[in-house]
């Protein structure tokens, strides 16, 4: 679906979405009552609303879109929520159940490496200690108190010993948690998902998560907002939540942002339907609801780098580009997604090839964006080096040959 010009220049055969479009400012947000006319509006009016989109992204960066070569290391796939659309969560009685050993973690690593990735991004289920004594064994056998202190000393064993930047996305943080790990990460993550409580009620997606209470994470988020921690969260579109609900959600991170400014990257993810999970016969969000979404969280968000996954909008992804999004996220040519491992990544020329096709340049970032890589060299050690080491001119990832 290409964004076209509005139909008419004559404001009496305009829709109301295509007159209040065509009034934006380029870099100022919308408001909330534009938002939910904008994410409603009807299949006539949605070139328009991708053309501001991508006007916005383009006034916010022009000619680029990003991706993070990264390896994905699931440092343990147990899990003390139960959310209702997971595939990646296992109980230790499961013969999946796995947590990764310091030397699977850094052979990954060192693997990618090699393949010119330059971000460890580690995925894990939260605190899955308190659940299960099984995995209270297996951290006692490592020699950690928890599951939290065992990914500090991942992160730290991946930056000593290799180039790549952790990227650790753990669940819930206390507010010490986000200082410790930031001494050992230049930036960390945490999916909001949704603001809305109707599903935690019986039978709703989050109905047995207790960490995905709203508030919590809003906790969290705010929290490495006050440490100025460069963050990722985002939204879920398509887990039972109403489309006002959607707008909220990116309220409350714009919120946020505007008090904290750390919000370097808000990811719009669609729900995938899977045989293997709870939700596996509830429908997927539909193209244009996804679209939608994205259009309209650029156009809230017009200077905040919004992401979409492409494995989970394959094989239309390139219609993203159209609704605004800056960055592809992280990308790898060695490890599955291991949320999503029946949808794979695209191979890296094919998405250099397609980025192409709609007029722009694909350029390799780091874990942490350009603008918010400043905060982390300020701090003297180990991280700052090493992110020094890793950048380029523009805060981008310094190209080289992959072995
Ligand atoms: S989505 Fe995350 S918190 Fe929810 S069950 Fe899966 S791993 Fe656990």
């Amino acid at each position: 679906m290409t964004p076209t010009a509005l139909k008419s220049t004559a404001p009496e055969h305009r829709s109301s979405c295509a007159v209040e479009l065509a009034d934006l400012q380029p870099g100022s947000p919308i408001s909330r009552d534009l938002a939910l006319h904008l994410i409603r509006c009807d299949d006539d009016d949605l070139p328009a609303l991708l053309a501001a989109a991508r006007a916005a992204k383009e006034n916010f960066k022009p000619g680029v879109i990003t991706y993070s070569r990264k390896v994905f290391l699931p440092l343990t796939n147990l899990c003390r929520d139960y959310c209702g659309y997971c595939t990646f969560r296992r109980d230790p009685q499961e013969a999946a159940a796995h947590t990764m050993t310091p030397e699977e973690v850094l052979t990954v690593a060192r693997a990618g490496e090699k393949l010119g990735c330059t971000e460890a991004l580690f995925s894990l289920g939260d605190k899955p200690e308190m659940l299960f004594p099984e995995m209270r064994g297996t951290l006692r056998q490592l020699g950690y108190k928890s599951t939290l202190h065992y990914l500090e000393a991942m992160c730290e064993l991946v930056l000593r010993e290799t180039s790549l930047l952790p990227h650790p996305n753990p669940g819930l943080l206390s507010a010490e948690w986000i200082a410790r790990l930031a001494v050992v990460s230049p930036s960390m993550g945490l999916m909001l998902e949704t603001t809305s409580h109707a599903l935690l009620a019986p039978g709703a997606a989050h109905d047995n998560a207790s960490d995905k209470v709203p508030a919590k994470r809003l906790r969290t988020i705010e929290d490495a907002g006050k440490q100025q921690v460069p963050f990722t969260t985002g939204l879920l579109i398509g887990i039972g939540e109403t489309l006002e609900d959607r707008v909220d959600t990116l309220l409350a991170i714009r919120d946020l942002h505007d008090r904290y400014g750390h919000i370097q990257e808000v990811i719009v993810q669609n729900f995938r339907a899977k045989p293997t999970i709870p939700m596996a016969q509830v429908p997927e969000p539909s193209r244009g609801e996804m679209l939608r979404a994205v259009a309209v969280a650029r156009l809230l968000l017009p200077n905040v780098n919004i992401q979409a996954p492409p494995n989970l909008n394959a094989p239309y992804y390139e219609e993203l580009l159209d609704a605004g999004i800056n960055d592809w996220g992280g990308i790898s040519p060695l490890t599955p997604d291991y949320i999503n491992p029946e949808k794979p990544w695209p191979h890296l020329e094919q998405l250099r090839l397609r980025t192409e096709s709609r007029g722009f340049q694909l350029r390799q970032r780091l874990p942490v964006y350009p603008e918010f890589s400043p905060v982390v060299i300020s701090r003297p050690g180990v991280l700052s080096e090493k992110l020094q080491a890793a950048r380029d001119d523009e805060g981008l990832a310094r190209r080289k040959r992959a072995a």
